[in-house]
């Protein structure tokens, strides 16, 4: 098994979720192997990754005579297509692909994804919209990410309630429910901040914790 520094992608599908995805990991210095059916896309492609291959990923001789079982993760990126969408995905399952992550349109799509035997189900557009959402509707929060159904990490304006005193002093863990696990101070960021870190005025802290007791932050304001 690879570490995860060297870890392989194949990414199926270059649309814009896949095409975008499969750039950012290759920034990140992985390899990936991008794969689309269509010929044009592939040859659009060609600069953008490590490796680009023109294939049909419902044919399950091309997957592996791609080789696909060698990379750690293989995201399915296909979007419209949800009949290749689910075929791709059984069968990567059928075949023993290691880890797979399934991209769905909504709800119902991903509760079968997850029975096919998915590992990983994410729905890039509900889960954008709501990040965007929690941004437009929220003075405070600047960034959010959903951990869980239930935990995310926010990137909050630190509540006056907090400011002026110590993590310790204000007992935020005990208090609100939340951990404090970055703070960002101009251009720097704290990681990790010790219990005597104090809060200042115009901090931003990056706070992990249940939704309910990160709502519970935002009414400090
Ligand atoms: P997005 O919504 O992320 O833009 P799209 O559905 O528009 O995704 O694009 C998905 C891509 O997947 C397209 O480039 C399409 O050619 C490719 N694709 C669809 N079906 C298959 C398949 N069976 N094998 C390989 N690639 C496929």
């Amino acid at each position: 098994k690879n570490n995860r520094n060297n870890r392989q992608f194949a990414i199926i599908g270059l649309g814009r979720f896949g095409s975008n995805m499969a750039k950012a990991l290759h920034k990140m210095g992985y390899e990936v192997l991008a794969i689309d059916k269509n010929p044009q896309k592939v040859q659009d492609f060609s600069d953008e990754v490590t490796h680009v291959i023109q294939a049909d990923s419902t044919d399950e001789a091309a997957l592996r005579a791609i080789g696909i079982l060698n990379f750690d993760v293989v995201v399915v990126a296909i979007g419209e297509d949800v009949q290749s969408n689910i075929m791709t995905t059984l069968q990567l399952k059928e075949i023993g692909a290691s880890y797979i992550v399934a991209t769905a349109r909504n709800s119902l799509h991903g509760k079968l994804l997850e029975k096919i035997g998915a590992d990983r189900v994410v729905a890039p557009e509900r889960d954008m919209a709501r990040r965007v959402a929690y941004n437009l509707a929220s003075t405070s929060v600047m960034d959010y990410i959903e951990l869980s159904p239930k935990f995310s990490i926010v990137e909050i304006t630190a509540p006056k309630a907090f400011q002026n005193q110590t993590l310790a002093e204000s007992n935020i863990r005990a208090k609100y429910g939340i951990n404090v696990v970055a703070i960002k101070r101009g251009d720097d960021l704290i990681i990790s901040p010790l219990p005597n870190e104090v809060i200042i005025n115009n901090d931003i802290v990056v706070v992990v914790g249940s939704n309910e007791s990160i709502n519970g932050l935002e009414e400090l304001e």
